[in-house]
């Protein structure tokens, strides 16, 4: 049988449109594609437009590969190469607008977004996880009076190496998000409680011990911390719940002097490293979880 004869009648499920034209061109047939790639084609081209919204745009493409299902093909279709452009530009399109929309402008971390998201599928997955779901909110200590000492744009920059030094290092399914002004969601999947507060514990250092003199002579920063870890077996846990938990943590970690780690274990509230000898202020805020 012609490829002609098998195009229409039995179209072969194929993921990814490009992939087939590159196969068609393999096989030394780039100008002799059959129906079924064309059919394909529209069909992608219509999945991304509707994806984008342009519903009348992505309904022709529909209607174009119909067309071709239904007629009655004596010889092979033509598929001109702008249909195979329009593919490739749409796709990249496509994955610029999903990258931009999940990424804060200002640090080219992740933002709110991407995190509220991520936590919702993490939480679900968290009894496939061994160790759990650790989130820790980091938000800058007195960071308005380094705005006002040094200026926004020295602020600005000490955000941006902030993400830089919270993202270094992380496993690949870590993230560091910003959650809001000079605040940062750190979410650690897969960890234990105590291997949890020792990462955050070792990212409150690396903040602490940056040498921030070389930005500008005088600029210190320091973070405080609150990191809720959500075990693998827990019940009913949604991320309104585990954030708030995180963040009743970063105001006792606030209240207990700044530039410290406070987490929770049986219910009481420790702080970690070398503020561990500090009392650990807690309100009842923070147990409000
Ligand atoms: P605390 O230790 O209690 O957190 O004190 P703080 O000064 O860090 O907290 P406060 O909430 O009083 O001030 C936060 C400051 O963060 C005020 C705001 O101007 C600044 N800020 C928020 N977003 C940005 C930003 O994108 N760039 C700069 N430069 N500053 C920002
Ligand atoms: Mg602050
Ligand atoms: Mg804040």
């Amino acid at each position: 049988m012609t490829g002609l004869g098998r195009g229409i009648a039995e179209p072969e499920p194929v993921s990814d449109p490009t992939d087939e034209w590159a196969a068609h061109e393999d096989a030394g047939g780039a100008n002799t594609p059959d129906g079924t790639s064309l059919v394909q084609l529209h069909e992608s081209i219509a999945t991304l437009l509707a994806s984008r919204g342009q519903w009348r745009q992505a309904y022709q493409h529909l209607r174009s590969a119909l067309e071709l299902v239904h007629a009655d093909k004596t010889e092979a279709p033509h598929i001109p190469e702008q249909l195979r452009r329009e593919v490739d530009r749409l796709r990249r399109e496509h994955a610029e607008a999903r990258e931009q929309s999940i990424r804060d402008s200002l640090t080219a971390g992740y933002n709110r977004r991407y995190l509220d998201q991520r936590l919702v599928t993490l939480l679900a997955d968290r009894h496939s996880m061994t160790g759990g779901l650790a989130v820790a909110l980091v938000d800058l200590d007195w960071f308005k009076q380094v705005n006002d000492t040094f200026g926004h744009l020295i602020g600005d920059r000490v955000l941006q190496r902030v993400v830089d030094l919270l993202q270094d290092g992380l496993a690949d399914d870590a993230f560091c998000a910003r959650y809001g002004g000079e605040e940062f969601a750190l979410v650690l999947p897969g960890v234990d409680g105590p291997t949890a507060v020792a990462m955050a514990e070792a990212a409150r250092i690396k903040i602490e011990s940056y040498p921030w003199s070389k930005i500008v002579l005088g600029l210190r920063v320091t973070v405080s911390v609150g990191i809720a870890h959500e075990p693998p077996l827990s019940l009913g846990s949604t991320p309104e719940r585990q954030l708030r938990h995180a963040d009743g943590l970063l105001y006792t970690a606030k209240q207990s002097g700044r530039n410290a780690v406070a987490y929770h274990v049986g219910g009481r509230t420790f702080l970690a490293g070398p503020a561990a000898g500090r009392r650990a202020v807690t309100e009842s805020r923070a147990l409000a979880y």
